[in-house]
């Protein structure tokens, strides 16, 4: 067969995974990036602990995407949390399983992983055009601008692997939206993932207590009971926790305009534990001394409770308990999305066919963030990304054939 020229454009995890299950193709692949160099968010992802992927029981691994979760199957099957470990150590890294189960590179950086993976794809003839920014379409051509000036390209079939629309400094900044849906693409806007959320905090708490860690805590929604630590911050809560429950309290937010991060401040101990405990302090100590001594709370767990008390929550060792133990921090809204981790929306599943060529334009797929899945912190992006942008490859490839 002759060779065919192929266009990924968007050089982020999802767009290099499609371009190394190509790179066997005999195919001439080109990646195009309108950033200066490639995997800018995967880079920064690096930052605070490179988390590939998770060690869990696969069969629950699969059912962190939600409603998605059947559409990705059959790519996180191909592309297992197993086959992200070997891929990573086959370009010389080694990952290891943290105490949460979650998986990082030994040595918790993205960066040497990203440059061996460059190297091999250039090795294998994989062009890499930067600065190189898709601008839509004009009739079956792609328009790119470049320090060049404008260039038209007619590929036999392209790639879109855009990425979502979070930290759109890094590049992928959601502009193509308007092309595809003028194309006939059905795209679902896109909201913050994995996001902060505001609080109104009084000044008082937000001088003192901004940058707090709150640990050893559980906090519930529809999302489930789960252990994990928070950070307060100017503007509301951030961190895993909060990140964990972020789609539950934005679609709160969104169907009744209030929603509330429900945090047990004591999980280790039962409210009827708690109501013993605390009730054995006397009378004579001071509010906070009962609290430090009978539940083990202080600082800003004991701020907490005091925001979010009513007149009569810490009158008595039972209502105080119950406090303890379920206490609903009201958030008003999430933080915007250019802060976000991820986030959640792109392009419908059901524009997209079984192989990720988009139904409306044959010959263009895509993969990664730009399509309409989110799933908590803890690898399952990623290995979504890697695993749709291989998906895509080979949908690619066996396009080609016919
Ligand atoms: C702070 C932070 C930490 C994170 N940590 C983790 C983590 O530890 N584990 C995890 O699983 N996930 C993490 N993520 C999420 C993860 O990085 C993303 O989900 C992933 O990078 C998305 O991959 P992608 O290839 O779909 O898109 P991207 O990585 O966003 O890549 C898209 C590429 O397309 C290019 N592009 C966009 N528009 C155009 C255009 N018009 N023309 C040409 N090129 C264009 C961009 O420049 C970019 O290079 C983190 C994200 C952030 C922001």
């Amino acid at each position: 067969m002759k060779p065919k020229e192929i266009a990924i454009i968007g050089g982020g995890p999802a767009g290099l995974a499609a371009a190394e299950v190509l790179s066997f193709s005999g195919h001439s692949i080109t990646v195009y990036d309108s950033m200066p160099t490639l995997s800018r968010k995967f880079l920064l992802a690096g930052k605070s602990g490179l988390n590939l992927t998770h060690a869990e029981d696969y069969g629950q691994f699969v059912m962190r995407f939600g409603s998605a979760s059947d559409r990705l199957r059959p790519a996180l099957d191909a592309f297992s949390p197993l086959a992200v470990r070997a891929w990573a150590e086959e370009l010389g890294v080694k990952t290891f399983i943290g105490t949460s189960g979650r998986v990082f590179p030994t040595a918790m950086k993205a960066s040497p992983l990203l440059r061996a993976w460059l190297k091999r794809l250039e090795t294998c003839g994989i062009k890499i055009r930067t600065r190189h920014r898709w601008t839509g379409f004009s009739g079956r051509d792609y328009l790119f601008d470049t320090p060049d000036g404008q260039k038209m390209i007619q590929p036999d079939a392209a790639l879109l692997a855009l990425g979502g629309a979070s930290w759109p400094r890094l590049g992928s900044d959601a502009s193509w939206l308007p092309w595809l849906q003028n194309a006939g693409v059905n795209v679902a806007s896109f909201q913050p993932a994995n996001c902060g959320f505001e609080v109104a905090w009084d000044d008082m708490f937000r001088e003192r207590f901004a940058g707090a860690p709150v640990k050893s805590v559980t906090a519930t929604s529809d999302a489930g009971i789960i252990p994990g630590e928070f950070v307060i911050t100017r503007h509301g809560i951030e961190g895993s926790l909060v990140y964990a429950h972020a789609a539950n309290l934005r679609e709160r937010l969104a169907s009744q305009g209030e929603a509330a991060l429900l945090v047990d401040l004591v999980p280790g101990r039962t409210l009827e534990r708690l109501v013993k405990d605390l009730a054995r302090q006397g009378g004579k100590s001071s509010f906070s001394n009962r609290l430090r001594k009978g539940a083990g709370i202080d600082g800003v767990k004991l701020a907490l409770l005091r925001h979010f008390a009513d007149d009569t929550d810490l009158t008595n060792p039972e209502s105080t308990a119950r406090l303890i133990k379920h206490l609903p921090i009201s958030v008003s809204r999430p933080r915007p999305i250019a802060e976000a981790i991820s986030s959640a929306g792109g392009i419908r599943w059901d524009s997209v066919g079984e192989n990720y060529m988009l139904k409306a334009i044959p010959g263009l797929f895509a993969a990664g963030e730009m399509l309409d899945w989110e799933a908590p912190t803890g690898g399952y992006l990623l290995t979504a990304c890697l695993a749709t942008g291989r998906a895509a490859g080979r949908g690619i490839a066996e396009w080609l054939k016919c």
